[in-house]
């Protein structure tokens, strides 16, 4: 089932034009500290995609495992449609394709004027779109980590809230760091299979 294996490595890859080289150092660096001593690398790759609007989600996280295998964070300017929804909630930032290690996010719904706050906003989404790749699961109450901000596997009510109050309330108040229980989980449950 939860196969460990090809975890160290990370595959950051680029569907189309939406971030630079730089942001992509930049995110590579922080998601490294983030999963300190279990990410061993993070290879940057780009991938080519027919220009559309909007994919479904689950289309995307097919394609980039048939494609590349592995443990991959695909990033996308396109709209990710989870085709299993309702009408009016249909777009998602992020998802994570549980048959795989395939993760993806998307910048077309989090982007805003200030571009650290956009490139923040994916990172964070990132990260939690990640996390699941290593077995975390969500926390529904809110729970800080280490740098005071809270765990990026915190979940609100994204019914409640709707998108731009999700974005504001949730996923920019989520930090760049897990909180204990989750690095703890981290540790226990990775660093024997990955030799660190
Ligand atoms: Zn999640
Ligand atoms: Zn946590």
């Amino acid at each position: 089932m939860f196969e460990e294996q090809g975890l160290s490595t990370l595959k950051l890859v680029r569907v189309g034009q939406s971030v630079r080289r730089s942001e992509l150092d930049a995110l590579s660096a922080r998601i490294r500290e983030a999963f300190a001593g279990l990410l061993e690398s993070v290879d940057h790759l780009d991938y080519e995609t027919p220009a559309v609007n909007e994919i479904e989600a689950d289309l995307l996280t097919q394609a980039l495992d048939e494609h590349f295998g592995g443990h991959i964070l695909g990033i996308t300017d396109v709209d990710l449609l989870d085709g299993s929804a309702t009408d009016f909630f249909r777009f998602m930032f992020g998802c994570k394709d549980n048959r795989s290690h395939v993760a993806v996010v998307s910048t077309r719904r989090i982007e805003s004027r200030d571009r650290s706050r956009s490139i923040a906003r994916l990172l964070k989404v990132g990260l939690h779109e990640l996390g699941h790749n290593f077995g975390l699961v969500h926390h529904y109450d809110f729970v800080p980590a280490a740098d005071g901000a809270y765990c990026p596997m915190t979940k609100g009510d994204y019914n409640r809230h709707g998108e731009r109050s999700y974005l504001r309330s949730v996923i920019d108040a989520r930090g760049f760091r897990f909180c204990d229980a989750c690095r703890r989980f981290l540790r226990l449950a990775h660093t024997a299979t990955l030799g660190c």
